[in-house]
């Protein structure tokens, strides 16, 4: 299992630089329907913390009084430690904002430029009509060190632990009994920006009015509800792809073909069932176990 993940790792570090490549190609529209149409088989959106793991406890857009203003996310505490933060889908790094730095005081407001949100991650994901969306993990307690901005990431890579990191404390954000309150924030939103994307003024997680008005959206209108998906019109490229010099062109070809899912591919799967790389092989015979059901080796 352990092996099968470190696998997965490396494999979706090598995505980007098939990207690259494929960009080198003169394919970036391809490259953008490969990833982003409607027609195909995607990621959902999933909530960023095992749901066995921590529970909700302030919805977006409700009033806080202690605040005074309405959320601009959810915030999902721990049921005990501090549980990985996974991306919500598929998508690529776009900041990461470490805790602090402060310029003096360490208090709210006090010139941090994480602005009481912590270590910080947005994540960008392009939806089936084009849409961009960007999806928010605040006061985490550490952000995984693999991870770098234009970092293609998915639901297996750890993005960071649950903490109560802000304003460039590590333990900021307290219970009333006055331990830590590890709980992840987590916004769906419109820009890659620690503050509201629109909308009078600048705020930071919580608004004079409603979230909806400053280019916010309530994260459970996503979650199970919304893909991000791989294109149909990918399938005869990556077809293409499977019999590419480089070995890891041809792996990932196969490995994607196999979310596609589209029948098309079956007999060059088949053939690169010979192909001179064993792990292309293992691909390949498992993506024809996704697209026919049925066991090819
Ligand atoms: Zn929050």
């Amino acid at each position: 299992m352990k092996a099968r993940q470190r696998f997965r790792m490396v494999l979706l570090g090598s995505v980007l630089i098939f990207f690259l490549a494929l960009t080198n190609s003169n394919a970036q529209g391809f490259l953008r329907d490969f990833l982003f149409e409607t027609d195909a088989e995607g990621f959902l959106f999933k909530t960023p913390v095992n749901p066995d793991e921590a529970y909700l406890i302030q919805k977006y857009d409700v009033y806080n009084s202690r605040a005074k203003g309405y959320h601009t996310g959810i915030d999902l505490y721990t049921k005990g430690g501090k549980p990985t933060i996974y991306p919500t889908t598929l998508g690529v790094v776009v900041l990461i904002q470490s805790n602090g730095p402060c310029s003096d005081y360490h208090g709210k407001g006090g010139g941090c430029e994480d602005h009481g949100l912590g270590n910080t991650v947005i994540i960008e994901h392009i939806l089936g009509n084009g849409q961009r969306i960007y999806s928010l993990y605040a006061h985490l307690d550490s952000i995984d060190p693999s991870l770098s901005e234009g970092r293609l990431v998915d639901h297996y890579d750890a993005i960071g632990t649950m903490g109560a990191s802000g304003y460039g404390l590590s333990d900021y954000w307290k219970n009333s009994d006055g331990t830590p309150a590890i709980h992840i924030h987590f916004e769906i939103k419109d820009e890659a920006v620690l503050s509201n994307p629109r909308g009078k003024g600048t705020y930071f997680g919580y608004l004079p009015a409603s979230a909806d008005n400053y280019g916010y959206h309530d994260p459970y209108t996503f979650i199970s509800r919304v893909k991000v998906s791989y294109g149909a019109s990918a399938v005869e490229p990556l077809i293409s792809a499977l019999k590419d010099e480089d070995r890891t062109v041809r792996l990932l070809a196969a490995v994607i073909l196999g979310k596609i899912k589209d029948t098309r591919a079956v007999e060059p799967l088949i053939a690169a069932l010979k192909d001179e790389d064993e792990c292309v092989q293992q691909e390949a015979a498992r993506a024809l176990r996704k697209i026919t059901g049925k066991n090819f080796r």
